[in-house]
């Protein structure tokens, strides 16, 4: 029995009439991984402190970027298909797992939807409605938005003093190191890291993506692409 199943059937429903189509759902939800996962890697290399969850602060970044990187409509559409990634995987899990680093997957749904319409509340209000973000929620959002923004603006401010790139490593062309590729080039664009950070898409024999601390890079996995096709079906 699935815990939110009643929730994520209403959920599932007004997603299903607008996700454009798989492979938007695909790069939104590729972009938002990587963010988060750089989200890991600045944390680390720059000796951030976390009062918090380090998840939960990546997850904040995750959002900011999404906000930072994109113009308003298209902005919209990755926060949607990203907040639909988190939906599908609730879906997938009986019991939302309480111990882990992670929030539950439907905590992060709202959690990205909160703080991206908070950053824009005027012109993201429907997209809140469409979303079933909670009114009693809704009411902090702008406020949560500020709080974040003053916690990690000024670490991305001052990043662009420094000298180090995202490297990015294929050993294989395809649909997601095309958008991968983007990615990066984007974000070198816009930012600095503390060293050169290699950016893998490397198969690992599951559908994942993570920072390793040793090696100070970030791997996206390339099952996640047949994972994230799947999901986009289900619904
Ligand atoms: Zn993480």
């Amino acid at each position: 029995m699935k815990v939110f199943g009643a929730g994520l059937i209403v959920l599932s429903t007004a997603i299903t009439a607008c996700a454009e189509g798989a492979d938007d759902f695909v790069t939104a939800n590729l972009a938002s991984v990587l963010y988060h996962e750089l989200g890991h890697a600045v944390i680390d290399q720059l000796q951030l402190p976390i009062f918090g969850q380090e998840e939960d602060a990546a997850d904040v970044l995750s959002v900011l970027l999404i906000n930072r990187m994109y113009d308003e409509e298209t902005a919209k559409a990755v926060a949607y298909d990203a907040a639909f990634g988190f939906s599908a995987e609730a879906s997938d899990v009986e019991q939302p797992v309480f111990w882990d680093t992670h929030g539950p997957d439907e905590q992060r749904y709202f959690n990205l939807i909160c703080l991206f319409y908070g950053a824009n509340v005027d012109a993201r209000h429907d997209l809140a409605q469409e979303l079933m973000l909670p009114d009693e929620r809704a009411l902090s959002c702008e406020e949560e938005f500020v709080i974040a923004e003053d916690s990690w603006g000024p670490v991305l401010d001052e990043m662009g003093d420094l000298q180090g790139k995202l490297v990015f490593q294929a050993s294989s062309d395809g649909f997601m190191s095309a958008f991968l590729q983007d990615e990066v080039s984007a974000l070198n664009d816009r930012y600095r890291f503390p060293i050169d950070i290699p950016v893998a898409l490397e198969s690992c024999g599951e559908a994942n993506a993570y920072y390793d601390l040793d090696a100070q890079k970030i791997t996206i996995c390339q099952e996640f692409e047949d994972h994230l096709r799947g999901q986009f079906d289900r619904f």
